[in-house]
């Protein structure tokens, strides 16, 4: 069995934001050289978020509304205890939760097996500085 790892970095400009991964992960896929196998991406900080779905501009506005009223950023101590440490990020820990760690996709034939309009998105929910994704492909 092989083994491949790679990371991705990201800096964000906005606070929130969702940013199609799907071409970054089809590269490392190619390097690994695996064509029959599982790909794990997954955030590397509990305020980001991997998950899949449409590459649909009204869905992610769509998605950036419904969290924001799930979730309103709001740095007061007094709307989240975990502001109380001195963080202003309550709200992008609980958008991080609701939008999942990681994806798993399947390898067949050297491609992710994917359904018709899947694509792999990094969800950021606490930006303007540098954090990371983890993609781990093992296989054949
Ligand atoms: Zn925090």
């Amino acid at each position: 069995m092989k083994s491949f790892r790679k990371e991705l970095f990201f800096n964000i400009p906005e606070r929130m934001d969702l940013i199609d991964i799907t071409s970054d992960v089809n590269t490392a896929l190619k390097e690994s050289g695996i064509k029959e196998g599982l790909c794990l991406v997954n955030a590397m900080h509990i305020t980001a978020s991997v998950f899949i779905n449409d590459n649909e501009s009204g869905l992610h506005h769509d998605y950036k509304k419904w969290l924001e009223n799930l979730a309103p950023f709001n740095p007061s101590p007094t709307h989240y205890q975990h502001n109380r440490t001195g963080e202003d990020n309550a709200d992008a820990h609980l958008k991080r939760q609701i939008m999942g760690r990681e994806v798993v996709v399947a390898i067949t034939e050297g491609k992710l097996d994917f359904g018709t309009w899947e694509r792999i998105f990094y969800g950021e929910f606490d930006g303007k500085r540098r954090k990371r994704v983890l993609i781990k492909i093992i296989g054949e």
